[in-house]
């Protein structure tokens, strides 16, 4: 039958989608198919969709009905107003990582030139940001996977951004190397965690999401090594689980750090904890 009609104008291919994916997503995707501002959307509602166009939109609808994260889809979110590349390489950039930069600029806003260091940087959305928002910093990224680290890459050559980058597990690619802040969204999830199969997270890597029976094992790996590469009253701060906060903060005491805080996000949730390195334990 599909050859036989004439593909839909933008108003009803925005109504068979609708029905799919809901108005939001189904803008969305017709945009991204079209290359277009949203306004044209609106202004243009008769405007025919060429065959391939239909095909790719029908295609995408399709793919996000059965679930594939939007952003995969689009290749593309935003993340503190600016937009990052992102494939199926790298966990997806969510808004509650915004606290841990807004922590990174009151803390270090003023401070020339910093060394800075993000921790399993995925997408670069934090090592990026913290480059073009803090003045002259020094930033180092660091991801085991190589994929991940090319999508880190072409965000920071597309933003502007200044960034060396690094293959290795956490601290293995560093020695000798010493920060004034380290910055890390590592993996927290709990291995069992029923989320783990709904939603976006069932196509984001699982190395980037799950660590150990509790979702610690990888905070706990970075807290133990960071004090080697800290600089005297440098800063560690760490997002984690909605339910991980006190666990985060005794393990930071445990390893000798002070001025140990948590911080909630926009949803009112302890997100990220820090905690300073004075040196001389
Ligand atoms: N906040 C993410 C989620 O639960 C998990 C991100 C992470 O493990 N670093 O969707």
């Amino acid at each position: 039958m599909d050859d036989l009609v004439a593909t839909p104008d933008i108003a009803g291919a925005l109504a068979w989608a609708r029905e799919r994916v809901g108005v939001m997503e189904a803008r969305i995707l017709l945009r991204h198919v079209l290359q277009c501002p949203p306004a044209r959307l609106v202004a243009h509602p008769e405007e025919r969709l060429t065959d391939e166009d239909w095909a790719a939109y029908r295609a995408l609808v399709e793919r996000r009905g059965a679930g594939e994260p939007v952003a995969y889809l689009v290749g593309e979110r935003e993340f503190f107003g600016r937009s990052f590349l992102v494939s199926p390489a790298v966990l997806i950039p969510r808004p509650e990582t915004e606290l841990i930069i807004e922590l990174a600029l009151a803390h270090f806003g003023n401070r020339p030139r910093p060394r800075v260091l993000d921790l399993g940087t995925g997408s670069g959305a934090i090592a990026v940001t913290l480059a073009r928002e803090l003045d002259a910093a020094d930033v180092t990224a660091v991801d085991a996977s190589r994929e991940a680290l090319w999508v880190a890459m072409a965000n920071a050559a597309r933003l502007g951004a200044s960034v060396s980058f690094v293959q290795g597990s956490w601290f293995d690619a560093l020695d000798g190397e010493r920060f004034q802040l380290i910055v890390s969204n590592p993996p927290y999830v709990a291995a069992g965690d029923p989320h783990l199969g709904e939603g976006d997270l069932r196509f984001e890597p699982h190395s980037a999401l799950a660590a150990g029976a509790d979702g610690l094992d990888d905070l706990k790996t970075i807290i133990a090594e960071a004090p080697r590469h800290l600089d005297d009253d440098g800063w560690l701060m760490l997002e984690h689980g909605y339910d991980q906060a006190a666990a985060v903060r005794s393990l930071l005491t445990d390893a000798g750090f002070t001025a140990i805080t948590s911080w909630a996000d926009l949803a009112g949730i302890e997100r990220v904890t820090g905690g300073r390195w004075s040196g001389r334990h």
